[in-house]
């Protein structure tokens, strides 16, 4: 049966591919690390260009992403870090904590229907 290899991770630097590739092994999963020439041929990956591929068994692709998730270390991936866009103010750009609902900067709201201050009983 056809197994295809699947890149499981990605690196810069040999040193990490390697230490990647030795972690699978340890885990009893066979890979192998794909240099940077073999990497042009995915022109289309954008970021991952010019990076090391380690690359599994598509079979044992979940089992190798499984292991190298409990190995953030190992892998140098940040984690979520570059996934989730950092919060910020859809008003004026400003930074934002995850948690907080007003910007700090101009006020601005999450809450698009957050009433403004009650002006009616100032009198
Ligand atoms: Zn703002």
């Amino acid at each position: 049966m056809k197994d295809d290899f699947v890149t499981v991770a990605t690196s810069q630097f040999a040193e990490q591919a390697e230490s990647i590739r030795l972690l699978l092994s340890q885990e009893g999963i066979e890979s192998f690390i794909a240099d940077a020439n073999l990497v042009n041929t995915n022109w289309f990956l954008g970021p991952a260009v010019g990076y090391i591929k380690v690359q599994v068994l598509q079979s044992q692709s979940e089992a190798a992403m499984a292991i190298l998730l409990q190995h953030p270390l190992a892998t140098g991936t940040p984690s979520g870090e570059s996934e989730t866009a950092p919060a910020k103010c859809l008003a004026c750009g400003a930074p934002m904590a995850e948690d907080a609902e007003v910007c700090p900067a101009c006020g601005w709201s999450f809450n698009g229907e957050a009433e403004p201050e009650p002006q009616e009983n100032v009198e």
